[in-house]
């Protein structure tokens, strides 16, 4: 059995950022952004089933999903929103379950930013929480992505809590300072998780 290590944390928090330097060390990783990206490549049942509900308006013109035309149509509608849910959920999970048995590395790091938002937290044997306040989480979004401060701030509105995460975390990854200070938290995690795998707890 893999040993599953769960990366979560809010939008801009620095999950891209901590998941990398696990790369770094060799360790495998399982995105579920990409997964959500990958069920829905032309030709997929997944599209096929979208296609067929809300018509070609949710399809650019070279026909892959038009993701922001889709958020639109499903916005202010509850039983689509829960139909599309429904559809994806399974298609997801059992990807997402192929991927992590068929990785190869001491453990595995399963980037899950809606961990516990999805309730997601008993498929890992640790939740591990990259965290820093709000107005960081802002800023560094804004500069990454040079989007408006109102969206940032309605995608915060969707998220869990900053309590109601950190209450899920077996370990926290406090990321307000540098990113030397990261590192060096990092290569101590690693460490214990390594341990961790190596004892099978
Ligand atoms: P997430 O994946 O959680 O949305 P990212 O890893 O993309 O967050 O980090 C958000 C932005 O903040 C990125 O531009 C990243 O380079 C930057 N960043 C991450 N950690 C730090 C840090 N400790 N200090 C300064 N900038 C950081």
């Amino acid at each position: 059995m893999q040993y599953i290590v769960a990366l979560t944390g809010g939008i801009g928090s620095g999950k891209n950022t901590v998941a990398n330097a696990f790369a770094a060390f060799g360790i495998p990783l399982v995105d579920a952004d990409v997964i959500a990206r990958e069920i829905v490549e032309p030709d997929s049942p997944v599209l096929h089933a979208i296609k067929q509900r809300f018509g070609s308006a949710v399809l650019t013109a070279s026909g892959l999903l038009d993701r922001a035309a889709l958020r639109a149509r499903i916005f202010s509608c509850p039983e689509e929103k829960s139909w599309l849910n429904g559809l994806l959920h399974p298609f997801i999970q059992r990807k997402t379950e192929q991927e992590l048995r068929s990785a190869r590395g001491p453990y595995v790091l399963w980037m899950a930013p809606l961990l516990i938002e999805n309730n997601l937290q008993q498929h890992a044997n640790r939740v591990l929480v990259v965290d820093v306040d709000r107005e960081v989480q802002i800023v560094r979004t804004l500069r990454r992505d040079g989007v408006s401060r109102e969206l940032v701030e309605n995608i915060l509105t969707t998220q869990v809590s900053r309590q109601r995460r950190l209450a899920c975390a077996d370990d926290v990854i406090d990321n307000s300072g540098c990113p030397e200070k990261l590192t060096e938290r990092i290569a101590i995690l690693h460490q214990r998780y390594l341990a961790f795998s190596a004892a099978g707890s």
